[in-house]
This record gives structure tokens, C-alpha cells and sequence, in this order.
């Protein structure tokens, strides 16, 4: 079986369509090699959120011991005869983003002067730190239903799903519809991400903590509603469908919400999927990686963008609104040991050009922006070199990329992305610069993208760029 390590403790079973072969596909998946045909696969994301679910790992038997243990902790009396179960499927959206953290205070500096006519001056520097790190969280989705956890939070043992419909559900489950939208989990989460992060705010001193970037995913949970009648005694207890543990053990006809005289119930068997208020889900697709022009395999390094090495045609892996105009690189001097880095390329509109200009500073003889398109930590680094790539683009001689060259670099930063990474950087120039900034990110739509190699090569502990000599960043940045 062919297992990438996840991150966050899930993993997504799916079907190899070359030889039909069970895949586990952890948190960085795009592209993977089915270890049983060879195969070079690709999971095509859909534009609606994927549905999974995790599968029950308890019997009745078990949950049933486990509700004796819990009930003989607490002191009250164990199951009896009469114990009703019930399994459910509850939904939680898991949402994965990037938590971005801008801080910025100033620094003073006194400058003397020998005579002493002169005052001393003062330079006053706004200094701003900005780091950004994943971030995952689940939230219920559904309907309330009392004793149900508000997040399944990240698991310390690895869950396995599978994608979800309704003809995978167990005989005697039901499930839950998921009725939360995307924008109310989101909004939600947001706000609680900026309660952790935030900091006191020293008058002038912005600080900004905010998520972005999601990607969100509905994952079913097992869940066992056991209702225990002991005598006068009733208690409903619901119990996790993989550890077995209890999470909620309460007496249903108190504190009922409604104030009414029975419990609240779950859905019955096999219903709950199909209300109005349902989401929408999508569907992960899994296709062979192979060239769209001429169907050699592609490269199993990932890549959002590839020139096929058979047939030189480009193959853009990513539907996006924004057209990509075209695939350049810069003319570089053959003798060094140069690699291209690629880059995508932003045109502002008009207006966002103007806007920006005078707040990005000397960066704006053009009315492009330039955001790093490899893998390199999202932070001062990265942001620094899209400022240092931004305002040297006027001055690189680009041409057309002919066809597949072996030193042009992976892409490992979708245009999707990318575009997100305007509004970062666009905030961060500004706090930089002034000191001051919006409290949230704005959002900025760029007219159209390139793709853009660059050439660097490696001098000690930097990358130095080929054309012009400028333009360095850490080698061990791109490790
Ligand atoms: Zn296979
Ligand atoms: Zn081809």
C-alpha cells in the first residue's frame, strides 16, 4: 500500500485506476506513485469541498463496557436490559489555512553631531516581523444536537477515511447534514484564530493576526448514542465511533433546550443526508499523471505546471479563472551553473497600480507584482524577494520558454495561491513602508498572470541572480 505520512493525523483511502489497488493519500498529496502498477497518479481537487468519512472501529459490545467503566467512575448505576443504541454519523468541516502574524514597532536612532549647533535628529524606523504557520481545525457542522463535541480536533492516532456518499453508510447509521457554509465556519474560525494570536496593541504599533488560504473538507465522525434506563434513572451517553471513548454523559430530559419533555433524537436510519439545507459536495478525482498533448507520463516531482519533455507543450494543472498569458524566462549567460526559479508574474489593474504605487515606494515602474512560485517558507524572506523580483522586472530581458529544459524548476506554488499572496504582501509593504496598515487584508484580483523563470546561481550560502547580480536569497531557504 502506497502511504504518504499525513500531517495532521488523516489519511484519505482511494483507488489506484490503474490497477485498482488501495491508496492511502495523506495531507500533501497531489502527486503519487501507486507502489503496486507504477503508475503516476494525480488527485484532481473539486471546486465544492470534498466529503469524507471516517469509518466505526467499535462494536456495541465495546461501546457497551465502555459506558459500564464511565458509569462506575461516576457512581451511577450500569446498563441494564434496557439500552438503546443508536450510530450516527455526525459532520465537522476541517478547514486548513495558514495563519499569518505581522508584528511591527518602531526603532529609534539618535544621531549627534560633533557641533554643537546642531540638534540631534532622530531616525525613526518601523521594523515589522512577519511569520505565518499552518493551521488546522475541525468544527461541527451540523445540526446541534446536545452531547455531540464542538471539534474532533486533530487526532493523536491516524484516522482513515473515505471519500463520502450515501451508499457507503453502514447498515444501521445514519448521518447528520452538514447545514454550516463554508463563510460561517470560516467567519468563526477566524475570529477565535485572531483571540488566540492577539497581542496588545501599543498606539501606532499595528498588528495584524489572521488566517488564510483555506481549504476546506467535510469529514463524517462515528458517534454511538447510548440511552441507558436504570430504574428512574435515564442517561444518554455519546461515545467516540473510533477510540470507544465517552465524550458526553448527561440525563436527556434535563436542561433539554427546547424545554420539551422528550430527548433530542438523531436521525433515523438512513436519513439526514438529503435535506434542503444540505452542502454541496465534490468530488476528489484520481487520473492518471500523464501529459494532456501527448500522454507520456509526466514527473512525479510535483508540479502545478509542467513542459512535457516528449512534446514541449505546457501543461497547466490548475483550472483558474485568471488567464496565463504566457511562460517566460530570462536570457542568461550559459557558462554558470545556473538554475531557473520560477515566479508568477502578476498585471494590476490601472487602478490597484496607482493605489499601490506610492505605498509600495520605487517597486512600481511596472504594474507587475512578482510572487516566488517554489517552495520557500511564506514569510519576510519570500516577501522580500517578491519586493526584490517586483521592481526588477522591468529590467529582465524575457523571451518565450521554447520548449522542456531540465534546469527549469518545479512549481510548487499554484497560481491560486500565489494570488492570495498579493493582499500579504501588499499589507506587509505598506506596514514596512508607513508603519501603518488595514486591520484585515484586502483583496486584490490581478488582471492576468505569467509564469516567470528567473536564473540563479549558487555563491556560498546564497542563490545570487544571473541577469542583473541583485537579487539573493538563502540557499537554505529552498532546501
Ligand atoms: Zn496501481
Ligand atoms: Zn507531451
Amino acid at each position: 500500500m502506497t502511504t504518504i505520512k499525513p500531517k495532521d493525523g488523516f489519511f484519505i483511502k482511494v483507488t489506484c485506476p490503474g490497477c485498482g489497488a488501495s491508496l492511502k493519500l495523506g495531507a500533501d498529496f497531489f502527486v503519487i506513485r501507486c507502489s503496486y502498477c507504477d503508475s503516476v497518479l494525480r488527485v484532481k481537487m473539486p471546486d465544492m469541498p470534498p466529503a469524507y468519512l471516517a469509518r466505526s472501529r467499535v462494536d456495541k459490545r465495546q461501546v457497551r463496557f465502555r459506558v459500564d467503566r464511565h458509569l462506575k467512575k461516576q457512581g451511577l448505576p450500569l446498563t441494564g436490559s434496557d439500552i438503546q443504541f443508536k450510530r450516527i454519523y455526525y459532520p465537522y468541516w476541517k478547514v486548513d489555512a495558514s495563519v499569518l502574524k505581522i508584528r511591527s514597532h518602531t526603532e529609534e536612532r539618535v544621531i549627534g553631531y560633533e557641533t554643537e549647533y546642531a540638534a540631534e535628529e532622530v531616525e525613526v524606523r518601523v521594523k515589522t516581523i512577519t511569520s505565518v504557520a499552518p493551521y488546522s481545525a475541525t468544527l461541527a457542522a451540523g445540526t446541534d444536537f446536545r452531547g455531540i463535541p464542538p471539534s474532533i480536533g486533530v487526532r493523536g492516532t491516524t484516522v482513515t477515511m473515505v471519500p463520502f456518499g450515501k451508499e457507503i453508510l453502514e447498515d444501521g447509521f445514519s448521518s447528520f447534514s452538514a447545514i454550516s457554509s463554508r463563510r460561517q465556519i470560516w467567519d468563526k474560525m477566524s475570529s477565535q484564530a485572531v483571540g488566540i494570536g492577539r497581542v496588545t496593541s501599543i498606539a501606532s504599533h499595528e498588528n495584524l493576526t489572521q488566517l488564510f488560504n483555506p481549504t476546506f473538507s467535510v469529514v463524517y465522525f462515528p458517534f454511538f448514542v447510548v440511552d441507558s434506563f436504570s430504574g428512574p434513572s435515564y442517561r444518554r451517553l455519546i461515545v467516540d465511533g473510533l477510540s470507544g471513548r465517552v465524550v458526553a454523559d448527561f440525563d436527556p430530559l434535563s436542561e433539554s433546550s427546547d424545554g420539551s419533555e422528550l430527548p433530542e433524537e438523531p436521525p433515523e436510519t438512513g436519513e439526514g443526508i438529503d435535506s434542503d439545507e444540505e452542502i454541496e459536495f465534490g468530488e476528489l478525482g484520481i487520473e492518471m499523471h500523464r501529459c494532456a498533448t501527448c500522454g507520456v507520463d509526466l514527473p512525479d516531482r510535483q508540479s502545478w505546471v509542467y513542459i512535457c519533455r516528449n512534446c514541449n507543450s505546457l501543461n497547466l494543472l490548475e483550472n483558474t479563472d485568471m488567464p496565463v498569458e504566457q511562460v517566460l524566462s530570462c536570457a542568461t549567460d550559459s557558462n554558470r551553473s545556473d538554475q531557473q526559479f520560477p515566479f508568477w508574474s502578476f498585471k494590476l489593474s490601472d487602478t490597484d497600480a496607482e493605489a499601490l504605487g506610492p505605498v509600495l515606494g520605487g517597486l512600481y515602474d511596472s504594474d507587475h507584482l512578482v510572487i516566488p512560485a517554489f517552495r520557500m517558507p511564506l514569510g519576510e524572506a519570500m516577501l522580500r524577494l517578491a519586493q526584490r523580483m517586483s521592481s526588477a522586472l522591468p529590467r529582465l530581458d524575457m523571451h518565450p520558454v521554447a520548449g522542456y529544459n531540465s534546469t527549469l524548476n518545479h512549481v510548487d506554488v499554484s497560481l491560486r495561491d500565489a494570488t492570495r499572496y498579493i493582499s500579504l504582501f501588499v499589507h506587509w509593504a505598506r506596514l514596512t513602508k508607513t508603519g501603518k496598515s488595514d486591520a484585515v487584508l484586502a483583496d486584490y484580483q490581478p488582471q492576468s498572470a505569467e509564469l516567470i523563470y528567473a536564473p540563479f546561481h549558487p555563491e556560498s550560502y546564497f542563490y545570487v541572480d544571473s541577469a542583473l547580480q541583485s537579487i539573493t536569497f538563502e540557499k537554505s531557504l529552498v532546501g
